[in-house]
């Protein structure tokens, strides 16, 4: 099963000559398969593009899958969302959300969408930028440990090729 966990996952496109015509879909949750008919075909399977394209047998949908890190700091450091000014980098935005705030990695490449490995560095430089971040932050954020983490996985468009049908 996919990293992202599609509950309905696309695992055929239907195609009548050069047009898709719906897609063979898998409910994950209980293995059910079905046939989705459908005038209009929209892929937006994020960095998941490229493959679904691939089912369709249509050429140069090129998607470089970008792999990034979440962490939940176990306080409410801030009380509105502060973004570092300097050029981006990891760990420059802290949102606070209800009881926890969230820090992040921009992204890097990864060759597999599925890819969600959480490297241990990753969390200990974010940890380190928040302490820098720390500095002009009130006195309880010196107390703050990650309490959850998390990866995903975003798309971003290669440098564009002709798209075709095969
Ligand atoms: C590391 C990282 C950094 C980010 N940085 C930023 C940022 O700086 N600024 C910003 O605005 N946003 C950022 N985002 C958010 C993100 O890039 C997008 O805004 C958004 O989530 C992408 O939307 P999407 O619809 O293209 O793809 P997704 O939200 O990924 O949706 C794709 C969907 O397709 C589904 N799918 C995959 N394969 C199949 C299949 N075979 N059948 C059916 N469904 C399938 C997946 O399960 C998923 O639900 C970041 C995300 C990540 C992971």
């Amino acid at each position: 099963m996919p990293g992202s966990f599609p509950i309905t996952a696309v695992v055929a496109i239907h195609r009548e000559s050069d047009e898709v015509t719906g897609a063979h879909v898998r409910d994950a949750r209980t293995g059910e398969e079905s046939d989705i008919h459908a005038r209009v075909t929209v892929n937006a399977t994020g960095a998941w593009a490229g493959q679904v394209a691939d089912l369709a047998g249509i050429e140069g949908v090129r998607v470089l899958p970008g792999r990034g890190i979440m962490i939940a700091m176990n306080h409410r450091l801030v009380n509105t969302v502060v973004n570092r000014c300097q050029m981006p980098t990891d760990g420059d935005i802290i949102v606070p959300i209800r009881t926890v705030s969230v820090i992040g990695t921009t992204d890097q490449h990864t060759d597999d969408p599925d890819d969600h490995t959480i490297d241990q560095n990753e969390v200990d430089q974010i940890a380190r930028r928040r302490r820098e971040a720390g500095a002009r932050l009130p006195e309880r954020a010196g107390a703050a440990g990650v309490d959850r983490r998390a990866a995903a996985v975003r798309g971003r468009q290669a440098s564009p090729t002709p798209i075709r049908a095969t």
